[in-house]
Order: C-alpha cells, then sequence, then structure tokens
C-alpha cells in the first residue's frame, strides 16, 4: 500500500504540489498523466523519497516517509525507480550493473547477487547479456537491464518516468512488454507515460495531474473515452 496524505511540495515560491491525496492497491496499476510541468516527476521523487515534503504525508507499505535520512534511505530501498535515462554504470557488465545495489547497499553475497542478477535479467528477456557491456546493448535492452538492476532490490512497487521517451519507436515494445509482465505478475507500478494506449490496455487506474492536483482519477476507460472536466478533454485532444 502507498498511501498519500495532502501532499505539498514547492521550489522557492512555486508551488508545485498542492495537495494530492492518493491510495494505491498492492498490485495496481497507475498510469499518471498530465501536461509538462504538472509535477508528475516531482509526484514520483517525492514517493521514492528523493525529495523533502513541505506538507503532507506518505506512507509506503507501514514506514512513513520522513525527513530522517536513516528512512528516507530504507524507503529508497523499498521503492524501485526507473528513469528516461537509463543510466547504467558503463564500465560494469550489465550483470554487475544488477548485482551492485544487493552487494553494497543490502550485503547480499557475490554468489547470491549473481545468481539474482541472472535471475532478474532472464525475467526481462537478457538472460543472455550478462557479460554485455552497456554499449553494447540497444536502448531498449539497456533500459531492460535498469529494470533488471531496480527489481533486484525486490522492490515493493516500481516508479517508472516516461521509461521509453528516450527510445526510438522500434524499441518500445519490448520495454513496455517487459512492464506488461511485470503488471501481470502483480507488481505494483506508477508510470509516467505518453502512451496512452498502453495505459488503456494496462492500467487498472488513470490519473490526471494538472496545476499540482489530481484532477481527475478513474479506470482508463472512463478517463480516456469520457473525460469529465475540460482540462483532461483538451489534454486528450492534444494527445491522441
Ligand atoms: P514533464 O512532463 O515535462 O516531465 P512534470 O509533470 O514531470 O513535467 P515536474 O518535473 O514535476 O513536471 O515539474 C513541475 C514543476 O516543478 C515545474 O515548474 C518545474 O520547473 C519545477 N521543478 C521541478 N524540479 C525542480 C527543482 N529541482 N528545482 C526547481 N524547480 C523544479
Ligand atoms: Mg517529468
Amino acid at each position: 500500500l502507498i498511501a498519500l496524505e495532502d501532499v505539498r511540495k514547492r521550489f522557492g515560491d512555486n508551488e508545485v504540489l498542492k495537495g494530492i491525496t492518493l491510495r494505491i492497491e498492492p498490485g495496481e496499476v497507475i498510469a499518471l498523466i498530465g501536461k509538462s510541468g504538472s509535477g508528475k516527476s516531482t509526484l514520483l521523487r517525492c514517493i521514492n523519497g528523493l525529495e523533502q515534503l513541505d506538507g503532507g504525508a506518505i506512507m509506503v507499505a507501514d514506514a512513513q516517509v520522513a525527513d530522517d535520512e536513516m528512512r528516507l534511505r530504507l524507503l529508497r530501498l523499498k521503492v524501485g525507480m526507473i528513469f528516461q535515462q537509463f543510466n547504467l554504470f558503463p564500465h560494469l557488465t550489465a550483470g554487475r550493473n544488477v548485482m551492485l545495489s544487493p552487494t553494497v547497499v543490502k550485503g547480499t553475497s557475490k554468489a547470491d547477487a549473481e545468481k539474482l542478477a541472472r535471475e532478474m535479467l532472464e525475467r526481462v528477456g537478457l538472460g543472455h547479456k550478462f557479460d554485455a557491456w552497456p554499449d553494447q546493448l540497444s536502448g531498449g535492452q539497456q533500459q531492460r537491464v535498469a529494470i533488471a538492476r531496480a527489481l533486484a532490490m525486490e522492490p515493493i512497487a516500481l516508479l517508472c518516468d516516461e521509461i521509453t521517451s528516450a527510445l526510438d519507436p522500434e524499441l518500445v515494445n519490448e520495454v513496455l512488454a517487459v512492464v506488461r509482465s511485470l503488471a501481470a505478475a502483480g507488481m505494483t507500478l506508477i508510470m509516467v507515460t505518453h502512451e496512452m494506449r498502453f495505459a488503456r490496455e494496462v492500467c487498472d487506474r488513470v490519473v490526471f495531474m494538472h496545476q499540482g492536483l489530481v484532477h481527475e482519477i478513474g479506470p482508463p476507460e472512463e478517463i480516456f473515452a469520457n473525460p469529465k472536466t475540460p482540462e483532461l478533454q483538451q489534454f486528450l485532444g492534444t494527445t491522441a
């Protein structure tokens, strides 16, 4: 369970999140949509403990996201985050990239971490790429390694911030297929995405953010087929 209660975040006098209240059940797949600047990335960063809140509270499982550095670290271990840029370590093979956090952060033994890394690479369809270097992999493969790396920490949820936006169009589907399989396996997912068709097919709920607030929320068939507010109608009109 992830619960946000009146979450507020400002940068200087720019109030970016103006009181977000949201409950995400285990296994739910949420699409976060909205105009550029509406606060989507900031919201994910708050959930992952990368930003300090200016108000409200976030609960992940049963731990409250606090300013306490120790608790923030624990939170980051529980919630995985994947970005538009894959950020693999270029001097480590795919397998070593996946092994790194479990060994360094969790103290997993090298043998166990390697076994885990092989399993996770297998899960994203890259079992044969354990020894490949990042620059030998396509963008789609690198992004799948980044997903495997997040999975290796056994997160209770994965936050995805436009993870296909930097990819050539022909590589988008292989990454979405991995996300689809994680969703089917029951992973809790919150994804900022411009892939409306994918959101419609895979997500349980769509959250439309507008000017730092949840403006409309509902199952995809309602949000896409029957948007209620003029703001959402306009947003969908410009992205369709
Ligand atoms: P996009 O679709 O372009 O990624 P977004 O919905 O993810 O947009 P955010 O990145 O959350 O939007 O940004 C929301 C607002 O917060 C913007 O006005 C942005 O300029 C501001 N902002 C975000 N991060 C910071 C920061 N570290 N310092 C100052 N302002 C920031
Ligand atoms: Mg963003």
